[in-house]
């Protein structure tokens, strides 16, 4: 049963589309299971019926026609329930509906599974059987196992157009099919998809028409030439130690790049004009499927052989990839997981959108398109961008959407969108020299977030009072090595320059988590709970010392540097930092350097810390709170992760508790409290945290203007009462019920609108 089940998974997996799928399924099953019948059902949310859409043993006539209303009929049951039946004398079950034109009078027995996918029940796989038969609970199992799989199938093959269900829709003009993700950073766009992909991966790499192929063909051989060629020296090499068989091996790699083989079917796409890296991954996908699928466990292997193969060639590909990528006016920047290093790789003025397909609203690529201010959807896990070079799509990035082709009508749609947010941008710029103050006299100085050279003007253009977070990792992770002593030292030098005399809060190196460089990878099971942020500069004292002399050097005569450690968990982490500092700074000293020693501060990222805020209040200058990694700890929800993205709540009860904690904590030991988590650039947000009574709030530029606009028409005393009513609430609904009717009385209803927060 399990070979079969493995079979049938592998088949499915290979299907050309979903019909073909269906109907594998059906036949595998069938013959598995030794049964009569077997059949899938779809269900049309539109008309709220089951249609039978596969079957074998049943009328075939019937096929696409008969259906069974939601909750009707055995079929109708098992979705209702979303739980399987299974029935021996089927017929003498009280909701059993006999529907004509199947032909399923005949059978008694009944097992059917539900096809389940993210809570919703998408169809029903039955079989049927003329004996009375007892499905067994292995059987069941299989089915379940199956239907799980065939779920995601469904959900993908929807999500790409090639969903059955969709046919339904396809005449009506007025639904424009989306892909959906979570929303990265507000906003809207229109432009053509550009795919990124990462070094040697070659399912990543996307379909791309070529130019020129005949050139496309000479870099493939080129290519194959230098793998030949490296082959055969890896193998004189190692020829004294191998086996026979193992030497064997690199003969076969040898026939496999002949012409006759896997490189001449490359070249015949490549001069169907798909250019050599796209036909490559075809046709290496294609191989490595057949081989998947083959009965004989050694051939089966041999799977990874051609992988290894493809990758070698790739790599060399790449290498040779002379054609300078041109972007279009109207960038929508496509990746798996978008890095710093692909954002600079667009230029600026030409990025209109950015869709990641992995990452979530809090990763750290949404963090930096907010800070851009570049419409963002992450976690669109759905959307087939290998597809998609070229095509035009509307990005919405307040409901985490993408419409490919658009209509016209959605087209017209948000290019109003679009207008009406610039105007809305403009009517804020006058608030730019204005403080945020409440209208009852209470001033919070709004700070902004930076990790780019660049952002020093936009923020001075959004009226910052400074910097509240300056995340340094982010000129580590566009360059190919630890940037020296020297180039760090001018990087911070444009920062604390551009501000002066403001202050710029410097944070140390944050690496790891969904933070890697691409020359020190870190890898492991739970990033968020490994080597990351304090932990791996105190490990690593020469690189930190390194930083800690830049940032001091950098700020000599300018004297408006303060140094913030991330990820504090123990005291400890405190003092042995400050202890590095002090040396680097004496050091600098002796050298001749005039310094002022900076304000040191700890931010405020993990349950432990807040626990213990009072102790580390007592050690350092200043608190700031990391929201981002404090809501992910404290609700157990990766910040990264789409699948549990609606688990992510920064307005949750308990984080809000925890906030107010932190605050209580940094009265008591009488030093300033800020917070430079993307709360703070959530209007609602700011006036939780003035309520709560932080001293100061960090974000994104692009949100300052906005939180701004709130804090002036609302006052300190309100936003205490707001505070109050949320900290009752049992849940984030509640909370969020309470900012709405606290907003809606305060005549501030354009904040329901699409243009509040993230
Ligand atoms: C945070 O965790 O809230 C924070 C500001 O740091 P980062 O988002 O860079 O982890
Ligand atoms: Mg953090």
């Amino acid at each position: 049963m399990l070979h079969s089940l493995r079979k049938i998974i592998q088949a499915v997996s290979a299907a050309e589309d979903l019909q073909s799928a269906l109907k594998l399924v059906v036949h595998h099953v069938r013959r598995a299971m030794r049964t009569d019948v077997c059949s899938i059902y779809l269900y049309f949310p539109q008309t709220d019926n089951y249609v039978l859409m596969a079957s074998e043993g049943l009328n075939q006539a019937s096929i696409g026609k008969a259906f069974l209303p939601s909750g009707k009929g055995l079929v109708g049951l098992v979705g209702l329930k979303a739980e399987t039946i299974n029935l021996t004398r089927a017929a003498e079950h009280p909701n059993f509906y006999y529907v004509q034109e199947t032909g399923e009078e005949a059978f008694n027995s009944f097992l059917g599974v539900p096809i389940v996918h993210h809570r919703k029940v998408l169809g029903i796989l039955v079989v049927q059987q003329r004996d009375e038969r007892q499905f067994g609970t292995d059987e069941e199992a299989m089915l379940i196992t199956l239907s799980a799989q065939l779920a995601g199938f469904i959900a993908h093959a929807e999500a790409i157009g090639g969903g059955l269900r969709q046919d339904a829709l396809a005449d009506d003009e007025s639904l424009d099919l989306h892909y959906e993700g979570v929303s990265g950073s507000g906003g809207v766009a229109i432009g053509h998809i550009a795919v990124i992909a990462p070094p040697a991966d070659l399912d990543k790499v996307p379909d791309r028409r070529c130019r020129n192929p005949e050139e496309q063909v000479e870099a493939f051989q080129t290519a194959l030439e230098a793998v030949r060629r490296k082959i055969k020296i890896v193998s004189r090499t190692l020829a004294r130690n191998l086996k026979n068989q193992e030497q064997e091996l690199f003969e076969v790699y040898m026939r496999m790049l002949d012409d006759n083989a896997l490189a001449g079917e490359v070249i015949q796409h490549i001069r169907q004009g798909q250019w050599a890296q796209g036909s490559l991954r075809r046709v290496v996908q294609q191989h490595i499927q057949a081989f998947e699928a083959m009965e004989d466990p050694y051939l089966r292997e041999r799977a990874s052989d051609i992988r290894d193969l493809g990758r070698r060639i790739l790599a060399e590909l790449q290498q040779t990839n002379t054609e300078v990528r041109e972007f279009e006016d109207s960038t929508v920047l496509v990746a798996e997981e978008v890095t710093a290093a692909m954002l600079a790789e667009v230029p600026a003025h030409k990025l209109k959108a950015i869709i990641s397909t992995l990452g979530s609203n809090n990763s750290h690529a949404a963090i930096l398109a907010r800070s851009m201010g570049i419409p963002t959807v992450m976690g669109a896990v759905d959307f087939p961008y290998r597809r998609m070079e070229g095509l035009e799509v509307v990005i919405d990035g307040y409901m985490g959407r993408i419409f490919l082709n658009p209509s016209q009508d959605l087209r017209h749609q948000y290019e109003q969108a679009i207008v009406e947010e610039a105007s809305f941008t403009k009517e804020l710029e006058i608030l730019r020299d204005v403080p945020a103050q409440t209208r009852d006299s209470h001033t919070i100085p709004l700070l902004v977030n930076t990790s780019l050279p660049l952002d020093v003007s936009r923020s001075l253009a959004q009226g910052a009072e400074g910097v509240g977070l300056y995340r340094t990792e982010v000129p580590f992770m566009i360059k190919e090595r630890f940037p020296s002593e020297e180039e760090q030292t001018d990087c911070y030098r444009t920062q604390l320059q551009g501000f002066a005399p403001l202050p710029v809060t410097m944070r140390t190196l944050d690496i790891g988590g969904d933070k890697n460089l691409p020359y020190f990878t870190i890898k492991e099971d739970n990033p968020f709970l490994g080597w990351r942020g304090i932990r791996v500069t105190l490990d690593h004292p020469e690189i930190f010392l390194v930083q800690i002399r830049a940032m001091l050097k950098a700020s000599e005569g300018l004297d408006n540097l303060r140094i913030m450690l991330p990820m504090i968990t123990h005291v400890n982490e405190i003092d042995e930092s400050i202890r590095w500092i002090d040396q680097a700074y004496a050091e600098l000293c002796e050298e001749g350097y005039q310094l002022v020693r900076p304000p040191i501060g700890v931010m405020i990222e993990v349950p432990a810390a807040v626990y213990q805020a009072r102790h580390i209040a007592e050690r350092v200058d200043f608190i700031s709170v990391g929201s981002n990694d404090l809501t992910q700890y404290i609700l157990a929800v990766d910040r990264d992760n789409p699948a549990v993205a609606d688990l992510y709540h920064t307005m949750h009860p308990a984080v809000l508790m925890a906030l107010q904690q932190v605050v209580t904590a940094a009265k008591a030991a009488a030093i300033p409290v800020s917070l430079c988590g993307e709360l703070a650039g959530d209007p609602a947000g700011a006036l939780l945290l003035m309520g709560m009574g932080y001293d100061s709030l960090s974000m994104n530029a692009a949100s300052l203007p906005k939180v701004k606009s709130v804090i002036r028409n609302f006052t300190l005393s309100q936003s205490q009462v707001m505070l109050q009513q949320a900290l009752q609430q049992v849940c984030a609904d509640g909370v969020q019920g309470v900012i709405r009717d606290n907003l809606k009385a305060a005549g501030l209803t354009r904040l329901h609108s699409r243009y509040v927060g993230n």
